[in-house]
C-alpha cells in the first residue's frame, strides 16, 4: 500500500514525466524546441509537418549536422546538451537550446521516432521511444540531418491532454511559432505543413524582407519601410509599416533578440509611441525588428515557454526602438496603396441616380459621398480613415482625428455641455433639455416616424449631427451612432432568419493572409459565410472575397475581412455565441461617419431608417442618437421668457 509521508526518490522516468509538465505545455512547444534544434544543428532547410494541430502527429525533417550514433540515446536523457558545458557558459550561450530538457521531455508524454546521421557516418540511428522508454536502437540509411516524428502527444497524461484545445487553435498557435521561427533565420528555408497543406514556404535567401514577402505576401510588403539604427549598446535593423497595413492586434509585431523571439513590454511601448500619430488608437503596427545586443545585458535564462526577456537598460531601450522607427517613418513616406480602394469606386451608385431613387427604395444602402459629389480620391481632404494616416502632408481638419476616433468609442458620450444657468430648478431640468430619449420602443418608433413627417431639416451642425426642427423641439440626431444602428439591426435581423444576405462585388477581391489567419478562415469558414462574407482560397497565402456583408466606399473588402478575422480570433470560442459583437462591428465599418457632409436627402434616408427600427436611442456600441433641447430653454437662455 502506498504510504503518504514516506519520502523516496522518484525514478528517472516519473522526473522526465513531470519536467516534461514544465517544458511541453502544448503541441506548439515541441514545435518550437525541435524547430530550435534544427536551427542550432546548421539546417538550412527545415520542413515542419503537423497533423490535428499537432496531437496526432508532429514531423519535422532538417539537413543540419544530425547526431552521433554514440550520442542517439543520450541525446535523449535529461540535461543532456551538446550545447554547453557548465553554467559558466551560459551568459555567452549564442544557441537557442542548452537545457538539454527537451527531448527528453518530449519523449516522456508522446512517442518519438528518430532517424538521424551526420556526414562522417555511412550509416543513421534510428530510434524509437515511448513514454519515455527507449523500445528500439537500429542502424539504418538515411539522409545526412535528423528526422523526428513525434505522435500521440500526452498518450500517458490524461490530465494534459484534457487542456488541449481545438486542433485548429493548437494548429494556430503553431503556425504563429513558426512565423516567428522563420523570420527569426531568413538563412533558412521553412517549409510549414498542417494536414496537408502547405501554409508557408520561405526562400532561405538570407534576406528578411523576401522572407516577410513569402509570409505576408505583397500588400503588406508594399507597404514596409526599411529601418536600422546602432548605438554601442544596440543594432536594431527591421521592417515597420505604414498604416495601411495596421491591424487590431499584435499579431504582426515580431521582436528579435540575438536572433531569438522574444516579447518585451518596453519595446511594445516604444513601437506604440513612435506610431502614435501615424495610426488610429487601437490599431497596431506592422513590425519585424531585430535587436542585437551584448548577451550580458539581458537574461538568457528565461523559462522556455515564457518568452518575455528583461533588459538591463529599458530606458535606453525604449528611447533606440523608438528612434529606429521614428527615424524610418519620416525618412522615408510609403503611400498607402489606394489600388484596393479605387476599385470600390465604381461600386458606388452614380450620384444622379442615387437622388433618384433615394425617395423611392426603402432598402437603399449609404455610400459615401463627397461633398463635390466627386470621389474622395482626387481631394486631399480624404476620409479613409486606415489610409490617410500615414502620409503627414495630408491636410486633416484639426478636430478630424478625434472625430474620427470617437466614432465607434464604447459609452463615450457626445460632448454637449450645455449651460442650465442658476435660475433654472432642478426640476425643470427634464423639460428643457431631454437627452437620452426615454427608450420605450413603442414611443420611439412613433417619434422617429412623426420626426420624419412633421419635421423640418435645419442641416447639419459641424457635419456630424442632423438638426431637425419639431414642433416646439430641435433635435440633434448624430449621423454615425443613428446609420450604424439602423445598419446593424438589419445585420441582426438577417443574421437570425437565417443567413446575412452579404453584397457581391463585381470584381472579387484578392486578399493576402498569414498561415494563421488561413487556418482560422478554414476551420471557421461556416460562421463566416454566415456573416454575409463569401470566399474561397486562392493559393498558399490568399483568399478570394466574392461577398461582403456590407459594401462601403471608406472599407475596402479586403480591410473589412481582415478587421473581422482579427475580431473573431481575438473572440476566440466565444464568437459564435456572441455573434452580435461581431455584427456591431460591421455595422460600424459599414455606417456613414462623423464628419461627413451629407444633403436632405441622406438625412431623410436616416430618418426613414430610424423610423423602421423598433429601438432607436442609443447606438450599438451604447451612445445616445438623439438629444432634443426645448425652444422653452432656447427663449429662456435669451431671456424671452423669465
Ligand atoms: P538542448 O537543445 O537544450 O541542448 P535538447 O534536449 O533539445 O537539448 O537536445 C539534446 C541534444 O540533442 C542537443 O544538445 C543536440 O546535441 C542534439 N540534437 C537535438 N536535436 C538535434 C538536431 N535536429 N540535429 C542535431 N542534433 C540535435
Ligand atoms: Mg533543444
Amino acid at each position: 500500500m502506498f504510504v503518504l509521508g514516506k519520502i523516496i526518490v522518484l525514478d528517472e522516468n516519473s522526473i522526465n514525466k513531470i519536467a516534461a509538465g514544465e517544458v511541453i505545455e502544448r503541441p506548439l512547444s515541441i514545435v518550437k524546441e525541435l524547430v530550435e534544434n534544427s536551427i542550432d544543428a546548421g539546417a538550412s532547410k527545415i520542413t515542419m509537418e503537423i497533423k490535428n494541430g499537432g496531437i496526432i502527429l508532429i514531423k519535422i525533417t532538417d539537413d543540419g549536422k544530425g547526431i552521433d550514433p554514440d550520442d542517439v540515446e543520450l541525446a535523449f536523457e535529461r540535461h543532456a546538451t551538446g550545447k554547453i558545458r557548465s553554467a559558466d557558459d551560459l551568459p555567452k550561450v549564442m544557441t537557442m537550446g542548452f537545457r538539454g530538457e527537451a527531448l527528453s521531455s518530449i519523449a516522456a508524454v508522446s512517442e518519438v521516432e528518430l532517424f538521424t546521421r551526420t556526414i562522417d557516418n555511412d550509416f543513421g540511428m534510428n530510434v524509437f521511444i515511448k513514454g519515455g522508454n527507449i523500445m528500439r536502437v537500429k542502424q539504418i540509411g538515411c539522409p545526412v540531418g535528423t528526422n523526428i516524428i513525434v505522435r500521440n502527444l500526452f498518450f500517458n497524461t490524461p490530465a494534459r491532454f484534457k487542456f488541449l484545445k481545438k486542433d485548429t487553435t493548437e494548429a494556430g498557435y503553431i503556425s504563429d511559432i513558426m512565423t516567428r521561427l522563420a523570420l527569426s533565420a531568413p538563412q533558412i528555408s521553412f517549409k510549414f505543413i498542417s494536414n496537408g497543406t502547405t501554409l508557408l514556404h520561405t526562400p532561405g535567401n538570407n534576406d528578411l524582407s523576401s522572407t516577410i514577402y513569402s509570409i505576408y505576401g505583397r500588400e503588406i510588403s508594399q507597404n514596409l519601410i526599411f529601418a536600422e539604427y546602432k548605438d554601442e549598446k544596440f543594432i536594431i535593423t527591421g521592417y515597420v509599416g505604414n498604416s495601411a497595413v495596421a491591424r487590431s492586434n499584435r499579431s504582426q509585431q515580431s521582436l528579435f533578440v540575438n536572433n531569438r523571439f522574444v516579447k518585451n513590454k518596453t519595446v511594445t511601448a516604444a513601437i506604440d509611441e513612435a506610431y502614435k500619430t501615424i495610426i488610429m488608437k487601437n490599431k497596431f503596427a506592422f513590425c519585424v525588428l531585430k535587436i542585437d545586443i551584448n548577451p550580458l545585458m539581458i537574461d538568457v535564462n528565461v523559462h522556455p515557454n515564457k518568452m518575455e526577456i528583461k533588459f538591463s537598460e529599458e530606458g535606453e531601450l525604449f528611447r533606440s526602438v523608438y528612434h529606429t522607427i521614428n527615424n524610418a517613418l519620416t525618412k522615408d513616406i510609403i503611400l498607402p496603396e489606394f489600388k484596393t480602394v479605387n476599385k470600390q469606386v465604381e461600386l458606388v451608385p452614380h450620384i444622379d441616380n442615387f437622388k433618384q431613387n433615394i425617395l423611392k427604395t426603402s432598402d437603399y444602402k449609404f455610400y459615401n459621398k463627397t461633398d463635390d459629389e466627386s470621389n474622395h480620391i482626387s481631394k486631399p481632404n480624404i476620409q479613409y480613415e486606415p489610409n490617410n494616416k500615414s502620409e503627414p502632408n495630408i491636410q486633416y481638419g484639426p478636430n478630424n482625428k478625434s472625430v474620427l476616433n470617437a466614432d465607434c468609442q464604447t459609452n463615450s458620450k457626445p460632448e454637449i455641455t450645455v449651460d442650465y444657468g442658476n435660475d433654472i430648478h432642478e426640476e425643470n431640468k427634464t423639460d428643457l433639455l431631454v437627452s437620452e430619449d426615454p427608450p420605450e420602443s413603442e414611443n420611439n418608433k412613433d417619434y422617429f416616424e412623426q420626426l420624419l413627417e412633421e419635421g423640418t431639416i435645419i442641416g447639419q451642425g459641424f457635419m456630424t449631427y442632423i438638426i431637425i426642427q419639431l414642433g416646439e423641439q430641435l433635435v440633434f440626431i448624430d449621423q454615425h451612432a443613428a446609420h450604424e444602428r439602423i445598419r446593424f439591426e438589419e445585420l441582426v435581423h438577417q443574421y437570425e432568419n437565417a443567413q446575412l444576405h452579404g453584397q457581391n462585388l463585381l470584381t472579387p477581391e484578392i486578399v493576402e493572409v498569414s498561415p494563421k489567419e488561413k487556418i482560422l478562415i478554414k476551420a471557421e469558414k461556416e460562421f463566416i459565410s454566415s456573416l454575409g462574407f463569401e470566399y474561397e482560397d486562392f493559393g498558399q497565402n490568399s483568399i478570394m472575397i466574392r461577398q461582403v456583408p456590407l459594401k462601403n466606399f471608406e472599407y475596402s473588402p479586403a480591410m473589412l475581412f481582415k478587421e473581422i478575422i482579427d475580431k473573431i480570433d481575438s473572440m476566440g470560442d466565444r464568437a459564435k455565441a456572441q455573434a452580435k459583437e461581431i455584427l456591431y462591428d460591421i455595422a460600424c465599418k459599414g455606417a456613414i461617419k462623423a464628419n461627413k457632409k451629407l444633403d436632405n436627402q441622406e438625412i431623410l434616408q436616416i430618418l426613414r431608417g430610424l423610423a423602421d427600427l423598433k429601438t432607436a436611442t442609443t447606438c450599438p456600441h451604447g451612445r445616445p442618437i438623439i438629444l432634443k433641447m426645448t425652444k422653452y430653454f432656447i427663449e429662456k437662455e435669451f431671456k424671452r421668457i423669465i
